[in-house]
This record gives C-alpha cells, structure tokens and sequence, in this order.
C-alpha cells in the first residue's frame, strides 16, 4: 500500500525545459541571449521590427513544471526528471522520457546519461531493497528513421514489429542484453550511441533525422522458476527525438529528405496527441499515428508516466526554433 501510494504522488505528466548555455560560435558571434528565467517561469524576448523598420522587443512568457537555466548540471537534470520514477517501475509501472528540440539544443547531451544513472539505481534497488525476489535488468537501444527500426547495439540490423494478442509490442530480433553492472549498461550506451551517430553519410546530420530508443525493462521470473522466460514487470524508455525542425523539411527539393520530413512532423504530432489522450484519461490513445507511437504503444496504456525534456537554445538566432519548441511543450502539459 505505501508503494501504491508512492506511484500515485510521482505526476503522470512532466514537462520540463532546459536552456543550454550559449556555445564558442554563438559567443564570438555576439549573438545575444534571449531567454530569460524565473523560478519555472521563462521569457523568450523576441526582437521585431515596426513598419518603419525600428526595433522592438516582444516578450513570450511561458510556465512549465521545472525551468532549468544554463547552469543546471546533468545531475541535477536527473535529479529533477527520472529518479522520482525509477522506483515506481518495479510496481507495473512503464515510463517514458523524451528530450524534444531543435538540433544543437542539448538534447543527446541531455539524455545520454539519463540512462546509465537510472541503471545505477535500479540495480540498487535489485541488490537491496528487492534481493533475492528474482528481479532482472535488461537493455535494448534502437533507432527510428525513415519509418523503419534499426538495433543500435546489432550492427544496425532491420526490424520490424508485431502486436501479439495482448496488445502488447514486440519488436522481432531486437536484442536484448541481461545487465547486472553499470560498466556492462556504460559499454551498451557508448556502443549504441556511436553506432547511431555513424550512421550512413554525416555524423549529426544523420542522427538529427532519427528517433534513439533505450529501454531499460525490469523482469522477473513467474514464481521464481528461472526455467521459464521472465516477464516484463516496468519499462523506463529514453527517447532522443529527431530534430524538431526536421519536421518542416517538407518542402526541401530533395525527394528523401521531404519523405523523411513529413514522416518526423507525423510523429511528433502524434506523440503530442498520445501526451495529450494520456492526460485527459481518454479511453482511446491514437497510437496509430506513426511507427513512433506504435512502438511505444505498451508505455502509454496502464500505470504510466511521461517526462518530456524541451531542450532549447538561448541564441537569437535560434528564435523562432525555441518558440515553436515552447508551444509544442506548452501545448502537451
Ligand atoms: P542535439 O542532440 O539536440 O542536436 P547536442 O546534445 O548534440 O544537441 O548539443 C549540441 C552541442 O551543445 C554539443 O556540443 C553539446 O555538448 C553542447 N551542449 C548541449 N547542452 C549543453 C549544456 N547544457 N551545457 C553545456 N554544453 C551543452
Ligand atoms: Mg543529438
């Protein structure tokens, strides 16, 4: 019962945002920074012309569960977003974090090691409070692009994906690596991460038009018996999305980049829409959207928890990417 109570106090929704600092480009250009913040409050100051061509400076204020300025370590970043939930996924629970926003904003510095350090407590929690109660640590990391999956830690390898009768997901072939120490879990997210960003061409020209999935799935053996398969008791799932500008590469004279465009602006509105259904405690969640939310179609029904981390960028230049990043955020709480 305490555990219950537990679950329920963890928000079902979490939107935070994070501003990075400005980079060496941006400072030597003079670029200025437009974002101001205030407790979980934050300001966009938008600099616009008149008519006759004179400045002004319009302000955007938004409000959001957690602000996180320019100095916000990676520590405390988790502190705010994903440990509240680890505990919660040994109870039935699946939960998702997603690091939304344009590329260069900080999203796979944000959520690279979001991962390793859920892993570190989870497996405290194994080695501790749940020894000897037959739970296990899995890892799986594998990448959206174009519509189709490919396994990051399988040279990778195509896949494709079923629904069993259960409505339950299941990607065919995806490997799945038992973890029991952090090393092995550090190893398996630099393995996949550089398989990622190496991709085909160019490095995060590539990895900007993808979605990265890391699951971390916690099972356990029916009654004890380590002969039968165990069973999926929690997930926690990381999601680095594509860049969300790619979305409007709609337009682009190249034929595969415009495909890849309109499939990345499906599935961030469908995300959005899955967010929102999930909110309202709607009945129907419209997975069907894209191969995004059909993947993660078994984290959205049941006990679940979203955490979306809106990375932006603070230089003017970057003005109309980080309004359209805060309304996209604004519009999911
Ligand atoms: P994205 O994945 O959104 O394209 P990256 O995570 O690759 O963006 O970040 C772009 C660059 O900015 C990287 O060099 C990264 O190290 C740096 N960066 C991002 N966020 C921060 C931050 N909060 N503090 C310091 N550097 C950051
Ligand atoms: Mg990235």
């Amino acid at each position: 019962a305490a555990d219950k109570e537990k679950a329920s106090s963890v928000a079902k929704i979490k939107v935070v945002v994070r501003k990075r600092p400005l980079n060496k480009k941006e400072l030597a250009k003079n670029e200025e920074d437009i974002i101001t913040i205030d407790a979980n409050s934050l300001t966009v100051h938008e600099t616009k012309l008149k008519v006759d061509l004179t400045e002004y400076v319009e302000k955007h204020e938004f409000f959001f569960d957690a602000v996180l300025n320019e100095e916000v370590s990676n520590d405390e970043v988790y502190r705010e977003t994903v440990e509240p939930i680890v505990p919660i996924i040994f109870q039935r629970t699946k939960a998702t974090c997603f690091a939304y926003g344009q590329t260069g904003s900080g999203k796979t510095f944000t959520m690279k090691p979001l991962p390793l350090k859920a892993s570190r407590d989870i497996l405290r929690l194994m080695h501790h409070t749940y020894r000897n109660q037959g739970f296990q640590l899995f890892v799986s990391f594998f990448e959206i692009y174009g519509g189709k999956l490919f396994d990051l830690l399988n040279d990778r390898k195509k896949l494709c994906m079923r629904e069993d009768g259960k409505q339950q997901v299941c990607i065919v072939g995806l490997q799945e690596y038992r973890v029991s120490d952090v090393e092995t879990i550090k190893e398996l997210i630099e393995k996949g991460s550089a398989t990622r960003s190496t991709g085909t061409t160019g490095a995060n020209e590539e990895s900007s038009r993808s979605h990265a999935i890391l699951q971390l799935a916690i099972k356990r053996s029916v009654d004890g018996n380590e002969s039968k398969p165990p069973r999926v008791v929690g997930k926690l799932s990381f999601i680095d999305l594509a860049g969300s500008e790619r979305g409007a590469d709609t337009t682009d004279n190249d034929k595969q980049t415009r495909m890849e465009g309109a499939e990345i602006n499906k599935s961030l509105l469908a995300l959005k829409e899955c967010i929102r259904a999930l909110d309202n405690d709607q009945g129907h969640i419209p997975f069907r959207g894209s191969k995004l939310t059909e993947v993660l179609r078994d984290s959205f029904v049941g006990d679940s928890r979203t955490v979306m981390i809106s990375c932006i960028s603070p230089n003017a230049g970057s003005c109309e990417h980080t309004l359209n990043t805060l309304r996209y955020a604004d519009r999911v709480k």
